[in-house]
């Protein structure tokens, strides 16, 4: 019973990392590089935030006005990563901002109840309950769906929805760069929920520090550590993956799963995220276990601790070429995190599918006046 009791309340306290996938550019170059009909975006004219919430809301409408109604940190920075007034095409412009809502718009505020079990309010990791979803606690999955309170918590799916609306705003209004931008913060939303370390709160027992199971302070702190420990050396691993893919052309499991060129016709966008999240949700068990062999169990050790170590401690490449884990095993871990990857493009070229058909018109003359 003093067990059951632990577990219940165990992960009420576990921080969260809010830095899902590490590099959301690459997931988008590769995702969209099949769908060609954005080729026909190749010309979009970069115009002034201002010129986008003068026509979308009122003339008198300012930034500081749209980070208090969509609320967003109010001390965010609307910038720009191509020259204002120039010309970009629309592939473009989802590759440089579909990494943006983690620049900290979401961050640093107070608004949701569920922040004290998310993250907190301040700092880099209170972006984390705009970035999750954990569905509601379930028997039929008690390691997968385990978070506490039980019910559903996280607002990525709002998000998506919010954004792909605004993007739908924009192109309406006759501001495709601003459409596309938003399209690209949908994106961002869909594509941290394919992470299972984000749709998962534990993933696997394993994680569990069982020898502190009659400490309860020690019992949080320590699982805590280990679950960060192997989320960080997931993320790491997929990053360094996917950019050696890149040096090496000969060998890409990654980068060959993300440019299919496969979607769904959806309703909405938050459906689409509810499926990411689902489905990453579903193999997020074994990638938990993938990640205990892959990485192996000195993870486990209170001496380690990956998140607040010097970037380039744990380095990858000696995950990558050792000789300890049997070539099946490797395998499965590879496998398991292409079929992750697999479905976080679909999804993303799920949702641009969607945008085609419900308002994306290349009638682009028409836009122009
Ligand atoms: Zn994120």
């Amino acid at each position: 019973m003093k067990i059951k009791f632990y577990l219940l309340i165990l992960f009420f306290f576990l921080p969260l990392s809010a830095w899902p996938w590490g590099g959301h550019y690459l997931i988008t170059t590769y995702a969209t590089e099949k769908v060609t009909w954005l080729n026909q975006f190749h010309e979009i004219r970069v115009t002034p935030f201002q010129d986008f919430l003068s026509k979308a809301f009122s003339k008198d409408f300012t930034q500081k006005d749209f980070l208090n109604q969509y609320q967003l940190n109010s001390t965010y920075k609307i910038d720009y990563k191509h020259p204002l007034n120039g010309t970009i095409d629309a592939r473009s412009i989802l590759i440089a901002h579909t990494d943006e809502p983690d620049w900290g718009m979401d961050q640093n505020m107070d608004i949701s109840p569920d922040q004290k079990f998310m993250g907190g309010t301040i700092g880099p990791t209170s972006q984390a309950f705009r970035h999750l979803y954990w569905k509601t606690w379930s028997l039929k999955a008690p390691w997968r769906t385990f978070h506490i309170p039980p019910r559903e918590m996280g607002q990525a799916l709002r998000r998506a929805q919010i954004f792909y609306d605004l993007a739908q705003t924009a192109f309406e209004a006759k501001q495709p760069y601003w459409a596309f931008r938003f399209l690209a913060w949908s994106l961002h939303y869909i594509q941290d929920l394919g992470q299972p370390f984000h749709s998962s709160q534990l993933l696997t027992p394993k994680f569990i520090d069982w020898n502190s199971i009659f400490n309860f302070n020690q019992l949080i702190k320590r699982t805590t550590q280990i679950i960060s420990n192997y989320h960080f050396l997931y993320e790491d691993y997929v990053v360094y993956k996917l950019e050696e893919e890149a040096k090496h052309p000969s060998d890409t499991p990654f980068i060959s799963i993300l440019k299919k060129d496969t979607f769904t016709y959806s309703s909405s966008a938050y459906l689409i995220a509810r499926h990411s999240a689902d489905t990453s949700n579903r193999l997020s068990y074994s990638i938990g276990e993938a990640c205990f062999t892959f990485f192996g169990k000195r993870f486990l050790e209170s001496a380690i601790d990956v998140p607040h170590s010097p970037k380039g401690t744990f380095p990858m490449k000696p995950f990558d070429e050792t000789k300890e884990l049997s070539s099946a095993k490797k395998h499965l871990f590879i496998q398991n995190t292409a079929q992750s990857l697999e479905k976080t493009g679909f999804y993303t070229r799920s949702l641009l599918e969607l945008a085609k058909e419900e308002f994306l018109s290349t009638d682009l003359k028409n836009l122009e006046k």
